[in-house]
């Protein structure tokens, strides 16, 4: 494709897309291709967004009745669902991932607009008992203008996830997707606006994270950051967000543990487990990354997840397979790294190598794998590897797969599999993780279910009521109520 065929993709500032000074290319995971071309913004685009949110924010946003938000908010969820196939569709050409799971994203992406609907008409503050002639309360209120900062994987569900919450609370917002997936944060911004948004409500400025994504962090004009991405680049936002003195949200990946008991349900389990590390080809947050497992289950359960891991239809997104690429090169060889090295430590059970074939050509595949037999002093163990990569390890007492559990920094989330309900309670309340998920896996959940790392896997909640509560601050207000003379 020449460059001339490309289709461009713009910021969206002020209600305008606005003339790029430069362009990104938008690649095609499933072959390398480049497919389109984005703006790349920096600190002048940005500035120009903030101000454009501050002035929305002040003479419209934060004046309106909580119906009118609530009801724009409505309308954008219809419009999402209008657009559902067409999103989707653009989804996978960017991320790779299979077109039924974008579907999904859409669809969870329409569902967080209308929860945010519902859920902020119910917000409000508290009355306190304070001094007889003193009437005391407490009021919700937005920041203002709230930093989005999002990653690749999930850019359409992650985009609705962290600004739905934000817009519904009366907060303005600038967000930054990833340079290598930006297509479906642009197109939502048109979405917004056709939903009746006031232009500068949603602005959004594609470009590199060095420069479009540290503008954004340091920016003296905004007063809530909001970022999910890796550990490296959160600690450098927090940074960011210090000096400012503004609140952060930190959502930074994990590397979770499957605990599979002697007493499980085999037959729920292994489509489960499967699913938590293939969906998206693992390049997922909360994917389940580990297994840990009791001896005496080990060996047949990893016959079977080897089995069913062989059987996986790898192939373009667009094809809808059971898995698709992963999302760059730079991403596929840093996987095939840990497995280089994860080879020599653990036993290959299931993949471990590129697919071959004529389909795959100039994609960015990895195939699905198992290591087993992997150790907690191993690397693989430990960091995220952010592919379709599960490590097996084995335990003999319940302590010692708790232990296992939390050698690593992360607490994201984490499965349990048995049918003895103490255990099952016993361990949800033991393990320090932001999720547990008992006979059931399901990557972050529902809408409904707030969403926080423990440990190094972040700093406060997305998702649920929590969230809004977290896009607006408590003011207290006393009144003097003396009794009239
Ligand atoms: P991943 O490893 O998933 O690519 P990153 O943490 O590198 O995650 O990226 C997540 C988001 O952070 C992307 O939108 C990226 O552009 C942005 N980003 C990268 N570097 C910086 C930075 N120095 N400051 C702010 N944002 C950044």
């Amino acid at each position: 494709m020449s460059e001339a065929d490309l289709t461009e993709y713009t910021a969206v500032i002020a209600g305008k897309k606005v003339p790029a000074a430069g362009w990104i290319d938008v690649l095609d995971p499933s072959n390398g291709r480049p497919f389109a071309r984005v703006a790349r913004c920096g600190e002048a685009e940005v500035a120009d967004a903030v101000d454009a949110a501050r002035y929305t924010y002040e003479s419209v946003w934060r004046l309106a009745p909580v119906a009118e938000r609530s009801g724009a908010c409505r309308r954008i969820a219809t419009a999402i669902r209008s657009a559902r196939s067409e999103l989707a569709t653009l989804e996978t050409l960017d991320t790779g991932k299979p077109l039924r799971q974008s579907l999904v994203d859409a669809d969870v992406a329409a569902r967080y607009f209308d929860f945010y609907a519902g859920v902020v008409e119910a917000l409000g503050g508290e009355t306190i008992l304070h001094q007889a002639d003193r009437f005391a309360f407490t009021l919700r209120e937005p920041y203002g203008v709230c930093g989005h900062i999002i990653p690749w994987n999930y850019p359409l569900q992650i985009a609705a996830r962290t600004v739905a919450p934000a817009l519904a609370a009366g907060n303005c917002c600038v967000l930054k997707p990833a340079e290598d997936a930006p297509l479906t944060s642009l197109r939502l911004a048109e979405i917004v606006l056709e939903a009746g948004l006031p232009p500068g409500a949603l602005n959004v400025v594609p470009g590199y994270g060095e420069e479009a994504g540290a503008a954004l962090a340091a920016h003296p004009g905004v007063d809530r950051l909001a970022f999910t991405g890796s550990r490296e680049i959160g600690e450098a936002v927090m940074s960011a967000a210090a000096r400012n003195i503004v609140p952060v949200t930190l959502e930074l990946g994990g590397k979770s543990p499957h605990i599979v008991l002697p007493d499980f349900d085999a037959a729920r389990a292994v489509p489960l487990i499967v699913d938590s590390i293939t969906e998206h080809a693992g390049q997922n947050c909360s994917a389940g990354s580990r297994l840990l497992v009791h001896r005496s289950v080990h060996e047949e359960l990893v016959a079977e997840l080897a089995a069913a891991f062989r059987a996986l239809r790898v192939g373009p997104g667009i094809a809808d397979p059971d898995m698709g690429p992963l999302i760059s090169a730079k991403q596929r060889d840093r996987v095939l790294g840990y497995l280089a090295e994860g080879a020599g430590d653990g036993v290959l059970r299931a993949g471990g190598a590129v697919p071959e074939g004529e389909v795959y050509a100039g994609g960015f595949y990895v195939e699905p794998t198992i290591l087993d037999h992997v150790k907690p002093w191993h690397r693989v163990f430990n960091e995220e590897i952010f592919g379709p990569v599960l490590c097996v390890s084995v335990f003999d007492e319940l302590d010692e797969a708790v232990e296992l559990a939390e050698h690593t920094t992360y607490g994201l989330a984490a499965g349990v599999w048995t049918s003895d309900v103490t255990t099952a309670h016993w361990l949800a309340q033991r393990l320090r993780v932001g999720q547990v998920f008992v006979n059931n896996y399901s990557a972050a959940g529902g809408v409904e279910l707030p969403f926080g790392g423990y440990r190094r896997s972040g700093i406060g909640v997305e998702k649920g009521v929590e969230a809004l509560r977290e896009y607006t601050r408590c003011k207290t207000v006393t009144i003097h109520t003396p009794a009239p003379a």
